[in-house]
């Protein structure tokens, strides 16, 4: 497979938990729209072989803050400069707060054909906590809006572990999500992100994460809950009803190629990742003097391929053991020996199919299993992780205005 990425830097307000590069200042979104659409058609002119796209996922930041001649246009560019599969999944991000019948309507008539709507929680306090810009109330309209407007493909995120977050807020929120019967559910647990203001208020001592075994308490009641009501869980985070799984997502945990475009945004293209600049002005300048706002890139080396094979394969459909084995040679079930014995005693894992793949329980301990399963490879080939230094692109620009408390 091979995908085409966006990232739309801009948000109406940032929400207190948020580490992903976007700013407030939406009344640039019309030059950014002439300059991704340049770096489109710079890109596509850096290589006449680009595979036929299967997936377009416009992420953010808040896609949804483009109006439908915006998205229009960004979405011609990319016809024009790169082949797109008439069958391909293409998404957009959308903050529930943002949407109405007539702008939904209009992004499918572009041909887009599946939505993500951020909706983190169905509790007023805790959306008020996150500063989110929309309420319960919103989220459910904007699923009826959505439905209305001829999606199928609907996914909505939550979040867990909310600092005073109880089993049955958590239970409650998911669901009022399952009422409302999205294709799709990504449940993720808050991540503290150093830099955010939610990281600042920790340190004051005015938010606290939430403790190890009640954040698992809440992962498992997110697995319990969603398989029962037919959500099958393909990922970590994500579970989805009978062939909604996202194909853009799927793509990513499988090491295939992608392009990608906008500021902070990475690719894959051939044996080389890159990333772009995070500051909006750094990359505008770029653009504007004809060159690819690339901030830096590397070509993974062949232990760094298989420390990334090895983890982005467990925490999706399982490691595919004779791919690993041709690509490798290294015969994982020897090397675990009698850790996978323990891994399918515990009923954490199981080899079904050619692949080791993680079970419910296991899904919870991933990291764990993973950083084991590392360090048994790492032994055995004895490879020293080279520690690369780079000279990584940071936002040069203050992304939030809040005030810090
Ligand atoms: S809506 Fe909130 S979480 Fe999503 S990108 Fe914007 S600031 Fe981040």
């Amino acid at each position: 497979m091979f995908g085409l990425y966006l990232h739309i830097p801009f948000c109406e307000k940032k929400c207190i938990y948020c580490d992903f590069y976007s700013i407030e200042r939406t009344e640039e979104i019309d030059v950014f729209t002439e300059n991704i659409c340049r770096e489109i058609i710079m890109r596509a002119n850096t290589d006449t072989t680009f595979p036929q796209a299967d997936t377009v996922f416009f992420g953010g930041g808040t896609p949804s803050l483009l109006s439908p001649s915006q998205m229009e246009k960004i979405l011609s560019t990319l016809r024009q400069h790169f082949s797109i599969a008439a069958t391909a999944e293409i998404t957009m991000e959308c903050n529930p707060g943002t949407v109405t019948h007539d702008s939904l309507s209009a992004y499918r008539s572009l041909g887009i054909n599946r939505l993500s709507f951020g909706v983190q929680s169905f509790d007023e306090q805790e959306l008020q906590f996150l500063q989110r810009i929309h309420s319960p109330q919103q989220a459910m309209e904007a699923m009826a809006l959505a439905r209305a407007a001829g999606f199928d493909n609907v996914n909505m995120d939550l979040m867990f572990a909310l600092p005073d977050q109880n089993k049955k807020t958590w239970q409650n929120s998911l669901h009022k999500m399952i009422a409302l019967q999205p294709d799709h559910i990504s449940a993720y647990s808050l991540i503290f992100e150093e830099g955010t203001p939610l990281f600042a208020l920790m340190k004051k001592g005015l938010a606290n994460p939430a403790k190890e075994e009640h954040d698992a308490e809440l992962y498992e009641i997110a697995i319990e809950t969603l398989s029962a009501a037919g959500y099958a869980q393909y990922e970590v985070s994500n579970f989805a009803k009978s062939g909604k799984q996202c194909r853009h997502n799927v793509l990513y945990w499988s090491g295939d190629r992608y392009c990608s475009f906008g500021p902070s945004a990475h690719g894959f293209i051939g044996d080389e990742r890159y990333w772009n600049f995070r500051s909006l002005r750094r990359y505008s300048d770029y653009i504007q003097r004809g060159i690819l706002p690339i901030a830096n890139k590397e070509t993974l080396q062949i232990h760094e391929q298989m420390f990334e094979r090895a983890f982005l394969e467990l925490r999706a459909k399982g490691i595919r053991l004779e791919q690993f084995m041709q690509d490798f040679s290294l015969n994982i079930e020897d090397i675990m020996g009698d850790e996978l014995l323990w891994w399918k005693q515990n009923h954490w894992a199981h080899i079904s199919q050619g692949r080791l793949s993680l079970l419910a329980k296991g899904y919870a301990l991933c990291d764990e299993l993973t950083l084991t399963l590392i360090a048994l490879l790492e032994k055995e080939t004895e490879s020293q992780w080279e520690q690369k230094e780079y000279s990584e692109e940071r936002d040069d620009e203050p992304v939030f205005s809040l005030p810090i408390l």
